[in-house]
């Protein structure tokens, strides 16, 4: 194990020790109850032994720990773990795109997510607006899939029709949804070394977008030169973080012995493999689960155009708490073909002006957001979901609007108004697509 190189900064040794902690068992197993046994199973160079024993041997976590004197190499860690997080707010804040109708969507969707996913995980979500897959379908069939892939049966290559029109694609997203484009995905159900050209169409994607795009793959182990390469690539076009997907705690060993702890500082480890404490998304093939414990809840980060290159399909999608509706933890809203570049854009501008809905018709059936109740206690009725409540006379002052919820469309909810109170039906709307906005209401019965 690559352990034994100490590397010119030790925090990536930290980091390393955290991943062994994390995803493997036997190796907690050692630092509780035989710290001696590490070395015999483990081969850590002296500072990493060092580093092992000064956090979980002398007297645990410690003050001392979070000093940067008595401990630096910890504190590198930890700072590093504080860049990662800045870096996720300032994609997010990045991720928001140009034309204004989407904008204020795609805020409508994040709102409803703080309802439904809750705020602490909502936060992790980046809301990309546009996600690409290079291939349809996935050759890994990784049992946690969340996106429950089906099998690979196609690869978008790179010949000179489509990387032609995956240029002109680039540069229409750059036109439409501006610079947020440069935080696409390249993948979504698939494996993005499934495509041997995945290294090319990523060239592209830096140089017609700014942003060399971030990497998660299932196959590091596979062809570990092309791996390499990849993450050498990757960080010399400015690309700060790639993920690895860990299936079993030998593959984690495996790839330790393959990739010193300075290549891996800047890839995260995803650790999938059973005996890890990383909690595993029940959603895909794990929605129902009952070998280990999963949290309902979603792996979906686009709200916004999952674009398919070999099917020339377009859909737009939402976060969605997994459930047998959503199996996937997203929700589609619309979808359609295109031919070429033109077509694309043509088709996104449509569904941007019709299904991106942020207001009511008349006709528009009113209903609460899946998730959410109302609850009456001590003469005040609460809009209540697992994750947040809020007294209804806080959001609005139409009376008992609760009870009109699910039964009627918004134009006879203002008629309503009108006759019980004498409101203009404009204000009436106003408040309920403010309550719409806040994710609390839906439009009809969507699935
Ligand atoms: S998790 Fe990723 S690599 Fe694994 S089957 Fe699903 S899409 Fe493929």
């Amino acid at each position: 194990m690559s352990l034994t190189t100490p590397p010119h900064h030790q925090w990536p040794l930290i980091k390393r020790l955290f991943e062994l902690w994390n995803g493997d068992p036997s190796f907690r197993n050692g630092v509780e109850q035989d710290f001696g046994s590490l070395t015999k199973t483990y081969p850590l160079c002296p500072e990493s032994l060092a580093l092992a024993k000064k956090l979980w041997q002398d007297n645990s976590f410690t003050t001392q720990h979070y000093s940067r004197k008595a401990f630096p190499q910890f504190h590198e860690f930890l700072q590093h773990q504080q860049e990662l997080m800045a870096l996720r707010s300032r994609i997010r804040e990045n991720c928001t795109p140009l034309p204004s109708r989407f904008k204020k969507w795609r805020q409508c969707q994040i709102n409803r997510c703080d309802w439904q996913l809750g705020p602490a995980k909502n936060d992790t979500i980046i809301h990309m607006p546009l996600c690409f897959e290079l291939s349809k379908g996935c050759s890994v069939g990784c049992r946690f899939c969340a996106l429950s892939a089906q099998k690979l049966s196609s690869v978008f290559a790179y010949t000179s029709e489509n990387s032609k029109l995956w240029k002109e694609m680039l540069q229409a997203c750059r036109d439409i949804f501006g610079k947020s484009s440069s935080y696409a995905s390249l993948y979504w159900a698939t494996e993005p070394f499934d495509n041997p050209d995945y290294e090319r169409f990523c060239l592209d994607f830096h140089s017609i977008l700014d942003v060399f795009p971030q990497t998660t793959t299932a196959l590091a182990l596979a062809d570990t030169d092309r791996t390499r390469n990849f993450f050498q690539l990757s960080e010399k076009n400015g690309c700060e973080l790639n993920r690895i997907s860990v299936h079993t705690v030998d593959d984690l060993l495996a790839i330790y012995s393959h990739f010193t702890g300075e290549e891996l500082a800047r890839v995260g480890l995803v650790l999938q493999n059973p005996g890890s404490l990383q909690m595993k998304v029940g959603a895909g093939r794990l929605l129902n689960s009952k070998e280990e414990a999963v949290e309902k809840t979603t792996i979906s980060c686009a709200t916004g155009f999952l674009v398919n290159m070999v099917e020339k399909s377009v859909r737009l999608i939402s976060p969605w708490p997994a459930d047998t509706d959503h199996p996937a933890g997203y929700k589609t809203y619309d979808q359609g073909l295109f031919t070429g570049a033109d077509d694309f854009a043509s088709l996104v501008q449509q569904m941007i002006s019709t299904t991106m809905q942020y207001s009511f018709s008349s006709q528009d059936q009113v209903q609460f957001t899946p998730g959410i109740l109302s609850l009456t206690r001590e003469n005040e009725t609460f809009l209540s979901s697992a994750y947040q409540e809020i007294a209804l006379s806080q959001l609005s002052n139409l009376p008992r609007l609760h009870e009109l919820i699910g039964t009627h469309n918004a134009g006879e909810i203002a008629l309503h108004y009108l006759e019980t109170e004498g409101m203009e039906p404009t204000l009436t709307f106003m408040a309920l697509n403010s309550l719409l906005c806040s994710g609390i209401l839906q439009t009809g019965i969507q699935q």
